[in-house]
């Protein structure tokens, strides 16, 4: 690694390999691949491209663990959850460093994500301690009991947009509930997975409790098959693409795996016409652009009451001008970085140009910004945009405000729900009762109600329809790790 930004990384970082068994290594192979920054092309470092036997390995060191590390009390693994996160806070610069050099978000939006992830490691340490089981009265003369299990060796698949907090989420609830895993990060952002791994190590976690496999896309079907198909993985936890989802949920149904996915989202967000414009412009910024509009919950449809549609665009392309500025994520002034691949910026551009050819009016943006960088996209905001576009039904993943004008509620909240995902959903109304019908009308598992901050390790978080079974954080993130047993106990 090169440049003033990578001394701090490398204390964090001192292994680019796998980690498997407690022990850094190598694909058996030999192969590596290259870790990039997408805000300027440089070579950060190079991981191993890991295929099936590599996975296999790391699956039966798992399994192996599973046995001491679902034995420990509660407390014991509540106490060394409460390790790693002293550990990850203690290193908290470190790990935005990493991320920011190979993901190109800016630093402070690392830090805050850095934030984010290590508070699941905290939560879950906490409600480690907390997985009840349950006694029931019996219609006969016996007792009946519910205890809680863990299910075992967990299969964790993480996407790029958050590399931090998407493994502790996921990882921090498996470990609290008894369970073992083996993460396979995007290969995108391989480099903050490792430098969890590391932390995980600093906190004496036993060996094989925590197994990272790192690969390219490429090898990322053959490994996918056998995190969903090995007769040893209990279950498989994955946030990505509903394109993938549904393709793992399929390998998994084949030994009747558990199950639970986070996938893609077509968030809307509402404006009432008695809406404080202020707090919605406020929220929308932050929602839309946070992560440069790479998140699933981030806002894909604007629909704006008729009375304050004018007065809302007017305001946003105010903001988006005096707010937004692209650039290098180490550069302090930068508040918005760069999409992530080549991929990211042909979907983006794809939907825009498509608007654009079919009559959309463009207020700013509506290009890629090639002087800052081949992977940086002007924040955009367009209207006079019609129910055919792409960018109305597609989940953009990116810098771009899509506005549409509604006249009543219940129209708004057709239009809102005429789509087959269910995540997340924003609206903004100072009417106490329009606020409870729609958000018990909107087809969606999180609603953001004169909010746009609407994910922390306390809140459930998922999708209903096409965006994915199960829940995240809360109580809730432990349930899909462990199994009810019923005990009947006979009065002997
Ligand atoms: P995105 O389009 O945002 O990259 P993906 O769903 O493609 O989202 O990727 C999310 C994660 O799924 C990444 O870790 C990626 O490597 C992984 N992945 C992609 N294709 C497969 C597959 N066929 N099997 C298993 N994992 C996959």
């Amino acid at each position: 690694m090169k440049g003033s930004n990578m001394k701090l990384i490398t204390s964090l970082l001192p292994h680019s390999k796998g980690f498997v068994n407690g022990e850094w290594v190598d694909a058996l192979s030999g192969h590596t691949f290259t870790v990039s920054s997408p805000s300027t092309g440089e070579v950060l470092t190079s991981v191993p491209d890991m295929v099936a036997v590599d996975c296999e390995l790391a699956i039966a060191a798992a399994d192996n663990a599973f046995k001491s590390w679902s034995s420990l009390t509660a407390k014991e693994r509540a106490m060394m959850l409460r390790r790693w996160y002293n550990v990850l806070d203690d290193h908290s610069k470190d790990l935005a460093h990493i991320m920011t050099a190979e993901s190109g978000k800016p630093l402070n939006e690392a830090m805050g994500e850095v934030a984010y992830g290590n508070s699941f490691v905290e939560w879950f340490s906490e409600e480690a301690r907390r997985i009840n089981g349950e006694v029931v009265p019996s219609p006969a003369n016996k007792q009946l009991v519910f205890i809680k299990q863990p299910i075992g060796v967990v299969s964790l698949i993480t996407p790029w947009n958050f590399p931090h907090a998407m493994i502790t989420r996921k990882a921090a609830a498996a470990l609290a509930a008894g369970c073992t895993c083996v993460i396979k990060p995007a290969e995108d952002t391989p480099l903050t997975a490792l430098a969890l791994a590391y932390t995980v190590q600093l906190a004496g976690f036993p060996k094989g409790v925590f197994n990272v496999v790192t690969c390219t896309r490429a090898n990322a079907a053959e490994i996918g098959r056998v995190l969903c198909q090995s007769p040893s993985v209990a279950g498989l936890s994955f946030t990505g693409s509903t394109e993938v989802g549904k393709l793992l949920y399929n390998q998994c149904a084949v030994g009747v795996k558990r199950v639970s996915l986070e996938l893609g989202g077509n968030a809307p967000f509402i404006v009432f016409n008695t809406a404080d414009i202020e707090r919605a412009v406020e929220c929308a910024m932050a929602a839309k652009f946070r992560n440069c509009g790479q998140a699933c919950i981030s806002p894909n449809r604007f629909f704006i009451h008729n009375d304050v549609f004018e007065s809302f665009v007017e305001k946003m392309v105010k903001r988006i001008h005096t707010d937004i500025k692209l650039g290098d994520g180490f550069d302090p002034n930068t508040t918005t970085g760069p999409l992530i691949n080549d991929a990211q910026v042909a979907k983006v551009t794809r939907i825009v140009d498509d608007a654009i050819a079919k009559g959309a009016k463009v207020h700013c943006g509506g290009k890629r910004a090639l002087e800052v960088g081949d992977k940086f996209f002007h924040p955009t905001l367009l209207t006079n945009v019609t129910s055919d576009m792409l960018c109305t039904k597609e989940e953009i993943f990116g810098p771009v405000v899509v506005c549409m004008r509604f006249s009543t509620e219940g129209e708004a909240v057709q239009q809102a729900n005429n789509t087959s995902r269910g995540l997340a959903g924003y609206f903004f109304t100072n009417d106490v009762s329009q606020a409870w019908r729609v958000a018990k009308n909107l087809e969606v598992g999180m609603v953001g109600i004169n909010e746009s901050l609407i994910s922390s390790a306390e809140i459930a978080f998922g999708g209903i329809k096409e965006s994915g079974l199960g829940r995240e954080g809360s109580h809730h993130g432990i349930e899909e790790f462990t199994y009810i047993k019923s005990l009947c106990f006979g009065n002997a």
